[in-house]
């Protein structure tokens, strides 16, 4: 038997929910594919940007996502050995977007959230425990082949949207390439209900802590602290992962002696790379699964959401208007892929050199450029808009 729908989603991570919400929302029968039981509740993306913010405000599910998360106007970059820091506050943004803050809540709240939803949605049918195993096109529609537990299942859509994350089955069995780099050392995340603010006076929710021998990013969300270091990749998971190294992060953090319980110890390995095509006939690639960048800004989740976005435009445009498929989808590859290459990726490549840049006497190169740009009140509420994602939808709408 084969189970048919307008529009199939495979992946269950925020952009796959997103993607599948809005086309439910729209009237459209969609199914969405986990591969998992459930979302798991991993340690990645917490921060929303102001555009994010906006579209799940129009999804009308923004007060329940503040509800469970913690709004941080301000960011602040702190240079590690002297404590010099800079300060920015989305707040002189609140002309250009009704949410002029940064939204700190974990990726796995949304996606639970948007996958119960769906559930109960009478356009959508959400299957977990269901593993997309392989695909074919004609061209009349897609077929995916599926593994459950107990069988294999075939489906049959008008178009497949791919946000099957990094790993993208999807994207290997189109053939496309994933261009780009991964970096040597490795990114441990570590969470901990301890409260570091009463330790490191001043912190903001968000914090991009620079130091050449080991840079951190400290962010806060409900409950927890979550902190970020890079490592080195020779070492191997167990000594990486343990009490060890847990303290000497801690003790280089808050002094020696501290006592501090984690709740998540995670090892996540880092690319930069872009999809050499986001799209191949009547299946899009959206997401981790058509580029990765280094955490550093937060853009990966918000990207990956407006790649939904973005997307599910153009699939109103065909399916609810009749509009010519192919025009349409080729736009959604010019406009979301120029994005990723000329800010996504450059973007997070920048802010990762600015937190390792080395020292001299004082202050660093980047630190200077950053103080300077924050006096000026042109160049800082450039800067605000760039790393707020709201420069790079703009531009994104300029691309024909
Ligand atoms: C340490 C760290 C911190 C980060 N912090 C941020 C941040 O603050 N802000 C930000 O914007 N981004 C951040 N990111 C990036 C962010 O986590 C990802 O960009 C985001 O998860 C991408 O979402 P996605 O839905 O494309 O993919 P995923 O979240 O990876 O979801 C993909 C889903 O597809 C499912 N799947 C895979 N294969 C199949 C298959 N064959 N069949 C069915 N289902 C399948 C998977 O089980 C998974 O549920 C961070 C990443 C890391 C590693």
């Amino acid at each position: 038997m084969t189970i048919r729908t307008r529009i199939l989603v495979v992946g269950a991570g925020p952009v796959g929910v997103v993607a599948a919400y809005r086309l439910a929302q729209a009237g459209i029968d969609t199914i969405l594919l986990e591969a998992n039981p459930d979302c798991p509740e991993d340690m990645r993306a917490s921060t929303f940007h102001p555009p994010s913010l906006e579209m799940m405000a129009e999804l009308g599910i923004l007060h329940e996502l503040e509800a469970i998360g913690l709004k941080a106007p301000v960011y602040q970059y702190r240079n590690r050995r002297s404590g010099n820091r800079v300060e920015l506050d989305l707040g002189e943004l609140a002309d250009v977007t009704p949410y002029p803050y940064r939204l700190q809540c974990e990726q796995f709240k949304l996606s639970r959230l948007l996958s119960a939803r769906l559930d109960s949605h009478p356009h959508a049918q959400v299957f977990f425990q269901r593993r997309v195993l392989n695909i074919e096109q004609d061209a009349t529609g897609v077929t995916v082949h599926v593994e459950s537990p107990l069988a294999i299942e075939q489906y049959r859509a008008d178009y497949v949207i791919a946000a099957d994350g990094a790993n993208s089955t999807i994207r290997k069995w189109l053939g496309i390439e994933f261009e780009g780099f991964t970096y040597p050392e490795r990114f441990l995340t570590l969470s901990s209900a301890y409260p570091i603010e009463q330790d490191i006076a001043g912190l903001a929710h968000v914090n991009y802590v620079a130091d050449a021998q080991e840079w951190c990013v400290l962010l806060r969300v409900p409950g927890l602290w979550r902190v970020l270091v890079p490592t080195e990749d020779a070492d191997d998971d167990r000594l990486l992962l343990s009490d060890a190294k847990k303290n000497r992060v801690f003790g280089g953090l808050l002094g020696e002696g501290v006592e501090v319980e984690t709740y998540h110890r995670t090892l996540y390995r880092v690319h930069q790379r872009v999809a050499q095509n986001f799209r191949k006939g009547r299946v899009m690639l959206a997401g981790d699964a058509a580029h990765l960048n280094n955490p550093l800004g937060g853009f990966g989740m918000n990207s990956g959401i407006h790649d939904a976005w973005n997307l599910t435009d153009k699939l109103f445009s065909i399916i609810l208007d009749g509009a010519e498929a192919d025009p349409l989808l080729d736009r959604y590859e010019r406009q979301r892929r120029t994005i990723t290459r000329q800010f996504v990726q450059a973007q997070t490549i920048s802010n990762k050199q600015m937190l390792e840049a080395p020292q001299a006497a004082g202050k660093t190169v980047q630190e200077e450029k950053l103080e300077k740009l924050a006096a000026d009140a042109d160049q800082r509420r450039d800067y605000m808009m760039r790393q707020a994602m709201i420069l790079s939808l703009r531009e994104e709408a300029a691309i024909a």
